[in-house]
């Protein structure tokens, strides 16, 4: 049964419970409260750590909140189990009752099952954040009204509460989100690559990539799939997946034309969306300037052509688009060497892609919780452009070990540490980049964290320079 159908079948002497109390899960709550059914919660956060005012106003709105872990029997009791993003969908209790035939959505789909508003979903192992911002900046530029969120920002759910005025949704989509939402039909889906992530939370890759090719799986055949045809991965599993809507590809020029945007250095060329003239789009000189953004970019200007943004307002956002923090950012300049901030890239895939765009030797600054992954995948580039490498955190000796024999491989204990020894190792025309390959939680409370105490070490490395 898809979304839509479960949602058609409640009616209000339904049972649904919700799993997680974050953001999403509250939405959810509130956004059930209005559907008129009854909703309980099960969150694995015991009640001390929750925040008071959540659940004293779930309490006025007779809400039942079971914290400290999630018992089977409520969950096996309900006619829906509502997850938000972060439950793993493996946990025993969800498994049982999903077993037993009570149906499970994620509060994503939960809000799409209820609007008719044309989504652009979009999701890939990296990139989702900044191309979901960026066709929400074409967008507003081109003056229509559009919900920019999902697994970024914003839930849906929040959407659905307040007046529902946009003519578009923009949503950034996880996998995780993917696997609870049967029968998401977007207008335009798109995937940007596909790289192993997760595999903490999923049996093997091959099930992360069928959950990622899941975003067209419920595409009418009018709908646009917008892939990345310099993406092997992508490519090769694309044969194996019914896509019934127009396909688009975005790649480089020296794969031949595409029907959709061909990229030849920072130019973007799209053709082939209907009867006009090829259309040129140049990113020098913006943000947006540097692999692996000039991909995202192409990615977000046929989403945004595809829904009628005229070509010149195109071109006006491209250029005043300011990439998100923590996704190589140019931090400073210091006696010739340039420091970027990537601490977003928690995956191989990003540290890839940020070697790759860079045109400068590179000292890199890795490590922190590992996630799983083969460095094996980096030596290739890693040979190719760095020229030394300082690690930090829990992964920091598995990543050494990996490392040592292609390249100057030093330890650090803390990130300032990490900072000065790579400063010590780089010269006038060098990058210094922080791209960890790896999650922060084991020093940081998180990547944004992590992003800034890296500035501040830069920051503190400047202010010395200049006392000298
Ligand atoms: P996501 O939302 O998928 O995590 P972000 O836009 O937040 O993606 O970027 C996450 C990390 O991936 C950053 O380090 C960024 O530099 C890197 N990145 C951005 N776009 C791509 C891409 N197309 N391919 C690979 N890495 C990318």
């Amino acid at each position: 049964m898809d979304a839509r159908e479960i949602i058609a079948g409640l009616n209000p002497a339904s049972r649904v419970v919700v799993v997680g109390l974050g953001r999403s899960g509250l939405a959810a709550v509130r956004l059930l409260k209005k559907m008129g059914v009854q909703v309980s919660v099960s969150e694995a956060t015991p009640r001390e750590k929750l925040d008071p005012e959540s659940l004293a106003w779930l309490a006025t709105h007779g809400v039942s909140v079971e914290c400290g872990g999630h018992s089977k029997e409520l969950l096996a009791g309900a006619d829906l189990i509502v997850v938000s993003p972060g439950v793993p969908l493996n946990l025993p209790p969800l498994r049982a009752a999903a077993a037993a035939g009570v149906a499970v959505l994620g509060e994503m789909a939960l809000a799409c099952g209820l609007v008719e508003t044309p989504v652009v979903a979009i999701t890939g192992t990296n990139g989702k954040s900044t191309v979901t911002e960026l066709v929400g900046a074409i967008f507003r530029a081109a003056e229509k009204r559009v919900f920019v969120g999902g697994n970024l920002g914003t839930p849906l759910s929040e959407y659905l509460l307040g007046e529902q005025d946009c003519e578009a949704l923009i949503l950034e989509v996880s996998s995780f989100q993917l696997d609870t939402a049967p029968g998401f039909a977007p207008a335009v889906a798109v995937l940007l690559n596909i790289s192993p992530d997760h595999l903490d939370r999923y049996l093997d890759y091959e099930a992360y990539a069928t959950s990622k090719f899941s975003i067209f799986a419920g595409q009418k055949a009018s709908s646009a799939a917008i892939l990345n045809r310099d993406d092997p991965e992508l490519m090769q599993r694309l044969a194996g997946y019914p896509v019934v809507a127009r396909q688009f590809f975005f790649g480089e020029a020296a794969g031949g034309a595409v029907r959709g945007a061909t990229i030849a250095g920072s130019e973007i060329v799209v053709s082939g969306l209907g009867s006009g003239a090829p259309e040129k789009y140049s990113l020098a000189g913006t943000d947006l300037g540097q692999e692996p953004n000039i991909h995202n970019a192409a990615a977000a200007i046929l989403a945004a052509r595809l829904l009628g943004c005229p070509v010149a307002v195109v071109r006006q956002a491209l250029a005043g688009f300011r990439l998100l923090n923590h996704r190589l950012a140019l931090v400073a300049e210091i006696a010739g060497v340039q420091y970027f901030d990537d601490s977003k890239a928690t995956n191989i895939g990003a540290v890839a892609a940020a070697l790759a765009g860079m045109t400068r030797p590179v000292v890199l600054i890795g490590g922190g919780r590992d996630k799983g992954g083969d460095y094996g995948l980096l030596h290739e580039i890693v040979r190719a452009r760095v020229k030394g490498m300082v690690l930090i955190g829990e992964a920091r000796e598995k990543m050494a070990a990996s490392f040592a024999q292609l390249t100057k491989v030093e330890l650090a204990t803390s990130l300032a540490e990490a900072v000065l020894l790579a400063s010590k190792m780089a010269r006038a025309g060098d990058a210094v980049l922080l791209s960890p390959a790896c999650a922060s939680f084991d020093m940081f409370s998180g990547y944004g964290q992590r992003g800034r105490v890296f500035r501040e070490a830069v920051a503190a490395l400047a202010n010395q320079g200049e006392a000298k």
